[in-house]
């Protein structure tokens, strides 16, 4: 099954309630996405398919859509490009034509948080102003410095187009995780002051935080119990001393363990980057967590977080949303207005994605 079409589509081009009825969720689309049907993803040997539009060029899922336009690698950038408003041509350039990123192809989804990563900060980073003035909130103090930023642990450099592994997380891996197959430890976000901070973001767009659970693992994967995550992680680490940084006298109901690793990660990096400062940073969508207020998720992560890290710590862990980086780096700058357009329109679950006006 193949599509020509090569449009991007916002909140205002969808309608939640023809998804639900299992129409083609484009308003006033007239396909019949039942007698269509587009390859999604290998089960047990088996092919699995769901409903697709030829005319809008997406994949129809039960909670969204995927942008998809035939089976090829060259229908895959075309699929992608539509997802990607800044930059397409770096992404296509040095990850999709090289294995830089494990699941790369998948950045053709609506829900995807490394789409929606790389299209705000790379469009961040080409306004270097805009990138100092979020740096300085996060820091709580003023950079002169310039700022490096890495994705999917590798450095975003659109000038000379090229994409290069941050060295302290290739040492940090070696010694920390030499065994683990599937998959390292790689914060989504990195913004780097060479010998001076280290801020590591943890991204979230539609999903949640996941926690610690006492199960086992598979051989080659990293461990998902608390108590043996704090021994690989604290117990065993020579680069930091980690019992001068957290506290687990007090453990938290929930761990949040991908939380815990970019903080142990962040301080480990930030030693190997000179002894620089480190900072470990949650992005969350607040108005996915205005609709799900009083769930789980919407607990207040910043005081679990902080009560296992020890007083002098504890505010190098900061809580941020993607409408408080529209509200302190975008709103009102000129140059910036693509950015704030994506932002207004992008959208989730076929609805609006964030809380900006
Ligand atoms: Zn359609």
């Amino acid at each position: 099954m193949k599509s020509n079409c090569t449009i991007s589509f916002s909140r205002n081009d969808l309608q939640k309630t023809r998804l639900w009825r299992g129409e083609c969720p484009i308003k006033n689309c007239a396909v019949n996405i039942k007698q269509h049907k587009a390859p999604f993803q290998k089960y047990k040997g088996k092919m699995r398919y769901l409903p697709f539009c030829p005319e809008h060029g997406i994949r129809i899922h039960k909670n969204g859509f995927v942008y998809y336009n035939g089976s090829s690698p060259a229908d895959l950038i075309t699929a992608t490009k539509r997802n990607l408003m800044f930059y397409s041509d770096y992404y296509v350039a040095n990850f999709l034509k090289k294995s830089n990123k494990m699941e790369s192809a998948r950045l053709c989804y609506e829900s995807s948080e490394d789409a929606v990563s790389y299209n705000v900060f790379t469009e961040l980073l080409s306004n270097g102003v805009a990138l100092k003035r979020l740096v300085d909130d996060i820091l709580k103090r003023h950079i002169k410095d310039e700022i490096e930023l890495y994705l999917w642990g590798g450095r975003i450099d659109l000038k000379n187009n090229s994409f290069v592994q941050y060295k302290p997380l290739v040492e940090v891996r070696k010694h920390l995780e030499p065994d683990i197959k599937r998959f390292g430890t790689e914060p989504d976000i990195m913004l780097v002051i060479p010998k001076k901070v280290v801020i590591c973001i943890e991204a979230k767009f539609g999903s949640k935080n996941p926690i610690a659970k006492e199960q086992e693992e598979s051989s080659g994967e990293k461990p998902k119990g608390e108590l043996k995550l704090i021994e690989r992680y604290c117990k065993r680490n020579k680069l930091i001393d980690a019992d001068e940084m957290f506290d687990f006298s007090n453990m938290p109901k929930l761990f949040y363990e991908q939380l815990f690793r970019n903080i142990v990660f962040a301080a480990s990096m930030a030693k190997l980057e000179g002894n620089a400062d480190w900072y470990v940073v949650n992005l969350r969508n607040q108005h996915v967590m205005n609709l799900k207020r009083g769930k789980s998720e919407s607990m207040p992560i910043m005081r679990n977080i902080r009560s296992i890290l020890k007083p002098k710590y504890k505010k190098r862990f900061v809580h941020l949303t993607w409408e408080g980086i529209y509200n302190k780096a975008v709103e009102g700058n000129e140059e910036l207005v693509n950015l704030a357009w994506y932002l207004k329109n992008k959208s989730l679950n076929c609805g609006r994605a964030f809380n900006i006006l």
